[in-house]
């Protein structure tokens, strides 16, 4: 911030600036003065004095009277106080130096004159009249005398002005302090000091209007403060009930998401499953084998796979009617299935009286054992619940294949291996095993 500058210290500073210019003025017209006397007054009798005394000198230097000279000379400087010394020197005579000494700071007029030869020639010599210089001495004292009483009397116009400066100042700087302490909150505007001149009188008006208008300022933000703050307080309840809200319908969702997804997942298990046995579907089969395949393919693990085919199943149906075939074609699942059991391997229904068996990590040997193990469940079969309670001798004819699956087999191949065992199952005469090689080698 620009430091400021009271309007008291402005005042001084522009006064005594204007009384330094007035006094350089005063000064320098009374030295021009000065000069002027001098030059006027005193330079010009002391020239009368030396040219009165000058012919008689050029006599005695003329009749060589160096004597006469001394004692004129002496009793001129005698009789004449304001000159202190002169100094003669002439052809045919000595110097004559007649005077007091002289005080190095004394003010001195110097007037140096030819001696004429008084029957007129050459000149006989030369003179210097040293004058002190009365008149000059007088005004330097009257200069000085001048200069104290300037000082003086500027110093206590100056000590007059500032005793003015303070008393014309002090409604000002009591205002000032008054308003430094007010507290428009708390204050009454009765304190407000006495004002003794129009000039203050106007300020304290213009304070007491603006402290008003401060007031009424004051009460009408603490209003809308107050407004402000209940409609936060709205704004904040409103806030917490959409909040509480959007967490109520957050939770909801994420309720329904879940049980989207519960429910998505039951529709990805029940997509692969089959409808009427409850066991893996064809496209589930197709899953299962490709990923096994791939196992066995990488880390040449044996695979085997058996397809089986219900025997007449036609004649069930067409005898016992649909429903009963049904029902077979559900407990040839439930046997296969409770067989079965790796969670590696998987059972299938293929086709309609069709079923498919993937085993992992099973050879040849394995594979042929557990196919008959499921035909003698066949056999083995118990009374079947109505409606086809009267249907008997159920048996499946089986195709399968085994192999360690290399880069050049194909799931096609090992398919078509199986199913073709299975035809020739059925063609030799069915309810037996055939197995069906699907390796190129
Ligand atoms: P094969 O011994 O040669 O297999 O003779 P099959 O009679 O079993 O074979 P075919 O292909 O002649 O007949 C199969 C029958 O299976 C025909 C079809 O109506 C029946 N079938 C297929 N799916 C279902 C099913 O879901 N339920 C019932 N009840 N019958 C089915
Ligand atoms: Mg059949
Ligand atoms: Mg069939």
């Amino acid at each position: 911030m620009k430091p400021s500058v009271s309007v008291r210290t402005r005042i001084l500073g522009t006064v005594i600036v204007f009384a330094f210019a007035l006094f350089m003025l005063v000064q320098y017209q009374y030295e021009v003065k000065l000069k002027v006397i001098l030059n006027t007054t005193e330079q010009s009798k002391y020239e009368t004095v030396a040219d009165t005394v000058l012919p008689i000198l050029a006599v005695n230097t003329a009749f060589e009277l160096e004597h006469e000279n001394r004692q004129y000379i002496s009793e001129l400087v005698r009789q004449n106080p304001d000159l202190v010394r002169v100094i003669l020197t002439a052809d045919g005579m000595g110097m004559i130096d007649i005077g007091e000494h002289i005080a190095e700071n004394t003010t001195l007029i110097r007037l140096h004159k030819i001696v004429p030869d008084p029957q007129g020639g050459s000149a006989l010599g030369e003179v210097t009249f040293i004058f002190t210089s009365r008149v000059l001495q007088m005004t330097e004292q009257e200069h000085r005398t001048f200069i104290i009483s300037f000082v003086l009397v500027a110093g206590l116009l100056l000590l007059l002005l500032i005793v003015i400066l303070h008393y014309a100042m002090r409604p000002i700087y009591v205002l000032l302090n008054w308003i430094r302490d007010f507290d428009p909150k708390t204050d009454d505007m009765s304190t407000m000091p006495e004002a003794c001149c129009d000039e203050v009188r106007m300020i304290e008006e213009s304070m007491q209007q603006m402290f008003e208008r401060i007031r009424h300022y004051t009460a009408e933000l603490d209003e809308l403060n107050r407004n402000l703050d209940e409609k936060v307080r709205e704004r904040t309840d409103a806030l917490s009930w959409t909040n509480a809200q959007l967490q109520e319908e957050i939770r909801i969702r994420e309720a329904a998401e879940q049980a989207l997804k519960a429910a998505n997942e039951r529709l990805t298990a029940l997509s692969r499953l089959d409808v009427l046995t409850g066991i893996a579907n064809r496209r589930s089969f197709q899953e299962h084998l490709n990923e096994s395949w791939a196992v066995c393919v990488r880390e040449q693990i044996p695979l085997s796979l058996i397809i089986c085919d219900i025997d007449h199943f036609k004649r069930v149906n067409d005898t016992y009617g649909h429903p009963a075939g049904d029902v077979v074609i559900r407990s040839i699942a439930e046997i296969l299935g409770t067989e079965i059991r790796r969670a590696s391997d998987l059972v299938a229904r293929y086709g309609g009286e069709e079923f498919a068996v993937i085993l992992f990590d099973t050879g040849y040997a394995d594979a042929l054992a557990l196919a008959k193990r499921l035909q003698e469940k066949v056999w083995a079969m118990p009374p079947l619940p109505p409606p086809a309670e009267a249907v008997s001798g159920i048996t499946l004819s089986f195709g399968f294949c085994s192999l360690v699956p290399g880069p050049h087999d194909s799931i096609a191949k090992c398919i078509a291996a199986a199913d073709q065992a299975l035809y020739k199952a059925k063609k030799a005469g069915r309810d037996r095993i055939v197995y069906g090689e699907c390796s190129e080698e």
